[in-house]
């Protein structure tokens, strides 16, 4: 069912993005591909996911901060694929520190890619959903699109957010065969938070099993990582028949975090 239609990925040349393209590539799903990073990699992670699933792979470099590179995305990718079907706000960035001290082009910052970038792609993608009577619409927003951490003041208010832009315009669309869901999974194992597992044992004199499980962990009470695969798998769900009466749910994928 979902064999020949057409995805745009914000955010997904690594971490969950490129975990959501992997799943759509096996699916059968066309994919574009966004984000930064080295443009060696980035083609040959294209090529790569091409060859693997015969699908289409194509890449836009649009900065999530810039509204007009967000709807050129849409347009390019409409032009080379004829539609979008599926689109995935997914693109993100965090910053932690008070809120008396956060600076003021971080907050900017993360409201444009965490939350305006999704308004300014559904925007652009959303009328040819409502064209052809069916679209599918998923948000990464985060364990943070419904409950808070302190010192994440800017992250978690994009995060909630993006939660009440997914109801909205699921309201917008309900009888128009499109849905639209935020997925707010807790936390998981990318680069981004790999990378911090060494520093945060040297500064707290623990080892990097202990970062793990009580402090990056202590939230989640399975003290598991979700993985990009599980939320690749989730968001192939949502696109298929059997996820289309989802709608305008923020769903939670996080080891019983939100349960608390
Ligand atoms: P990541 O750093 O591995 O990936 C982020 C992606 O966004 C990268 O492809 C990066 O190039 C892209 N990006 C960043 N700034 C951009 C910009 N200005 N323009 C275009 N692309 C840009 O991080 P991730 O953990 O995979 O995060 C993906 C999403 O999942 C984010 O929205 C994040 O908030 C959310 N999330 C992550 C976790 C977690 O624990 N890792 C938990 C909940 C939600």
């Amino acid at each position: 069912m979902l064999q020949g239609k057409n995805a745009i990925i914000t955010g997904s040349t690594s971490g969950i993005g490129l975990g959501i393209a992997t799943a759509f590539a096996k699916s059968g799903i066309n994919v574009m591909l966004n984000g930064l990073g080295d443009p060696v990699e980035i083609e040959s992670i294209r090529q790569k996911l091409a060859k693997q699933y015969g699908v289409e792979v194509i890449y836009s470099s649009a900065d999530m901060t810039q509204p007009a590179q967000i709807r050129s995305m849409v347009e390019s990718a409409i032009q080379h694929f004829g539609t979008v079907d599926i689109l995935v706000n997914n693109a993100g960035i965090q910053h932690v520190a008070p809120v008396d001290e956060f600076p003021a082009e971080k907050w900017d910052a993360i409201i444009a890619i965490n939350l305006s970038s999704a308004f300014h792609a559904i925007q652009s993608a959303l009328p040819g959903m409502k064209q052809q009577g069916w679209g599918r619409i998923i948000n990464i927003a985060s364990a943070h699109g419904l409950v808070a951490s302190p010192y994440k003041s800017a992250y978690v208010a994009a995060k909630h957010g993006i939660v009440g832009l997914t109801k909205s315009v699921a309201l917008e669309t309900a009888e128009q065969g499109i849905s639209v869901n935020a997925i707010c999974p807790g936390y998981v194992m990318t680069p981004l938070v790999a990378n911090q597992i060494p520093d945060t044992a040297k500064a707290r004199g623990i080892t990097e099993a202990e970062v793990r499980r009580d402090v990056i962990l202590a939230a989640q009470p399975n003290k598991t990582f979700v993985t990009t695969e599980q939320l690749g798998e989730f968001a192939v769900f949502l696109c298929g028949e059997a996820g289309a009466a989802i709608t305008g749910s923020a769903l939670p994928m996080d080891g019983g975090w939100t349960a608390q």
